[in-house]
């Protein structure tokens, strides 16, 4: 008999995997099967990178650009950062604030370790992206929920915020634009929140990734700006995944204060060390080479604005479904449930009989809802709303 330990470890055992990720993978077997399926399952956007941000990556590579580079990145990508956020949001930083890390999900879970111990409570505002709760439970803290339903427009208050503290509370965790909801908080909204988190001495963890993807005139705004006491215990994560369609190139960035830059980078250094070499020049070109980065952002985001309006309206028009405009991100998140439908089981009959993926609210934290995801075509959308307006008319039957 081979014999072997039997009990893993108690966060591999306290881990749930990304439903949205297994929610996707369902779809793309089922398309690789000759399905056709209309999924609105996908967390990243449709695009392809641009080609100088490629073309730089290549040549970095051919220049030969494959060996270790600093733990938090090479020394003009730090920089180039720091000069977007002196020229987007007015914010005097220092390079040795920033840190690039393999995408950033781990900036994100890196900067919950970094300030984070076991007994320690974190307060996390739902809808919430699906990677928060598991991150602060491999810190060993505690995730403690507060439910914004379509009512609040899916955003927190500082009422709220103020009574889930407690003498635990270490870290609020903030995303705006939101995924899965598209919500953006307003300057005016996010200073009042930070208010009750300076007051009560806690960090900040504010997840920008979708600061570029804004509709409808909104501004996004960056957390550190709002205040020096807000800027000395925030942690801003940003990146390249979905700006620049560059999801496959694990490229994120962390702005913090200085203790914390340097107690990130540290944990990086015994983590992963640098993100790979040749790719950060890539992200150095779309920095730089501002011209060509527009051009090609400027037809993306139109196209995400004309999806989001199109599959608005047609959302709203089928009976029993609510949906608000979000003005950011590339998602909608529906309320659904008048339709007496756990949205799982929702979602599941949705997939199996009409072939239309989308992820449950549920799996974000909201039962009741559907996050559906316009980063697709406006064939799959148009297609994709019919069958779901043919499957919520089935159900009211
Ligand atoms: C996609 C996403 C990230 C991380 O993106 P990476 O692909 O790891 O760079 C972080 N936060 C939110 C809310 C996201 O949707």
């Amino acid at each position: 008999m081979i014999s072997a330990p039997s009990s893993l470890s108690i966060w591999a055992r306290n881990i749930s995997p990304s439903p949205t990720l297994a929610v996707d993978a369902k779809a793309k077997a089922l398309q690789a099967a000759g399905e056709d399926v209309c999924s609105f399952a996908a967390g990243e956007p449709d695009f392809d990178t641009p080609e100088h941000i490629k073309d730089a990556s290549i040549a970095a590579l051919k220049a030969g650009k494959t060996k270790y580079s600093p733990t938090p990145g090479i020394e003009p990508l730090r920089q180039a950062i720091v000069e977007r956020y002196a020229a987007e949001y007015g914010l005097k930083a220092v390079p040795a604030q920033v840190i690039v890390s393999p995408g950033g999900k781990f900036n994100c879970y890196l900067g919950i370790l970094a300030t984070c111990s076991p007994g320690d409570e974190v307060i996390i505002p739902a809808p919430f992206w699906v990677s928060y709760p598991e991150m602060v439970k491999l810190s060993g803290a505690t995730p403690k929920f507060v439910l914004c339903d379509d009512r609040a427009g899916f955003k927190l208050t500082p009422t709220q915020l103020a009574a889930a503290i407690t003498p635990k509370t270490k870290l609020l965790i903030l995303n705006s634009p939101s995924n899965p909801t598209g919500a953006v908080y307003t300057r005016a909204e996010l200073a009042a929140l930070v208010d009750v988190a300076v007051k009560h001495n806690l960090y900040i963890l504010s997840d920008e990734m979708y600061e570029h993807l804004v509709y409808d005139g909104a501004q996004p705004t960056c957390i550190a700006t709002l205040s020096p006491e807000a800027e000395a215990r925030s942690i801003i994560i940003a990146g390249f995944s979905k700006t620049y369609a560059m999801t496959g190139w694990r490229i994120g960035t962390t702005l913090a204060p200085l203790p914390i830059a340097k107690a990130i980078t540290e944990l990086q250094s015994q983590m992963t060390s640098n993100v790979t070499t040749f790719t950060q020049y890539g992200a150095l070109a779309a920095l730089k080479e501002k011209e060509k980065t527009k051009a090609a952002l400027v037809p993306m985001l139109a196209a995400f604005d004309r999806r989001r309006k199109n599959l608005h309206a047609e959302l709203n028009k089928i009976p029993g479904v609510s949906c608000l405009l979000a003005q950011g991100a590339f998602y909608l998140f529906p309320n659904i449930s008048s339709f007496g439908l756990k949205d799982v089981d929702f979602c599941s009959r949705l997939l199996d009989t009409e072939k239309v993926a989308a992820v449950p609210g549920s799996a974000f934290g909201a039962e009741g809802y559907l996050r559906l995801s316009y980063a697709t075509s406006d064939e799959i959308i148009a297609k994709g709303v019919t069958r779901l307006a043919r499957f919520c008319a089935s159900l009211r039957k």
